[in-house]
């Protein structure tokens, strides 16, 4: 394949990594900022948000009016039918003519390969501390992983596993998968693994969505380490080149940066103590010609 990525030496510690990286690497914050009038007439609305997980009845903004809507993952706490369904229900509620949603790692219904439950510690930390900690019960869970064909109660979204869309010329790609931290859904092995999701990325990608950051760029947890995932940020910066690259997962990362070329966007509409604070992204792209 054409422009190769290879697996970096330092894939397993991505804080290491991006110490050496970050060196030779523009870092440009910018400021988020919800626009007060529609988009022009020759441009496309985008909205993002991510890690809704299941409290958009407390939110407190109005999701601003726009073209196309993005939803970055972790939509749900544990991906059990009727969070889905509320999902779906409120998704339908807004006023974008296109939805477009992928999973994240608490959606456990939508990985078919996600079977175990409990099997180590679940999630990030014991058993009993999780359940309290996302107020669901052992028997929510398993009711979730035993869900079968959850993707049916998507009807009012377009839901994007590896594949793609294309909205008025615009190439949008979307994929559930990170690195793998705690015994989620679409956990995978940092290097080569991951590396083999992201080689499915068709190259001309405009709209990249994934649910991980990649390495550098809404990524650093409150812990003070790195969690993006280092084989991502090179096949956006070397491959794909895509103009925005959305995604949330780390919701202390919200925000958005760039690189001088790709805008980087981390939409966590949760803040680290699941209270969906930060306001969406939005981004108007011009229109392609005959559009
Ligand atoms: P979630 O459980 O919603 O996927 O992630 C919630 C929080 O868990 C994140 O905001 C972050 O603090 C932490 N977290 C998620 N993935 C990782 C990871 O790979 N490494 C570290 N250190 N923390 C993570
Ligand atoms: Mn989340
Ligand atoms: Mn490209
Ligand atoms: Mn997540």
């Amino acid at each position: 394949m054409e422009g190769e990525v290879g697996i970096h030496p330092l894939s397993e510690s991505p804080t290491a990594a991006w110490k050496e990286i970050s060196q030779t690497q523009k870092l440009i914050k910018i400021k988020v900022k919800i626009p007060q009038s529609p988009a022009d007439e020759n441009k496309l609305r985008f909205v993002c948000m991510s890690d809704t997980h299941s409290l958009v009845r407390n939110i407190v903004f109005d999701v601003p009016d726009g073209d196309v809507f993005i939803h970055a993952g972790d939509f749900t706490k544990c991906g059990q039918k009727e969070e889905v369904v509320a999902f779906n229900n409120w998704i339908g509620s807004l006023p974008h003519r296109h939805k477009i949603v992928i999973a994240g790692n608490h959606e456990l219904s939508f990985d078919a390969k996600f079977t175990h439950i409990f099997k180590k510690k679940f999630a990030h930390k014991e058993v009993g501390d999780e359940v309290a900690h996302y107020g669901k019960t052992k028997d929510n869970i398993s009711d979730a992983v035993n869900t079968v064909n959850i993707k049916q109660f998507l009807t009012n979204c377009t839901y994007l596993e590896d594949s793609g869309i294309e909205i008025c010329g615009v190439k949008i790609y979307g994929s559930p998968w990170q690195p793998e931290f705690g015994d989620w859904a679409f956990n995978l092995p940092r290097g080569s693994e991951c590396l083999s999701k992201w080689n499915l990325i068709p190259s001309d990608t405009d709209i990249l969505i994934t649910h991980t950051p990649p390495l550098g760029h809404g990524d650093l947890v409150c812990s003070g380490v790195r969690a993006g995932c280092v084989e991502l940020l090179n096949t956006v910066q070397t491959r794909v080149q895509p103009k925005y690259h959305v995604f949330g997962h780390i919701h202390e990362g919200y925000g958005v940066t760039s690189d001088g070329k790709i805008i980087f966007i981390n939409a966590s509409t949760c803040d680290i103590n699941y209270i969906p604070n930060n306001l969406p992204v939005v981004f108007d792209m011009p229109l392609k010609p005959g559009f």
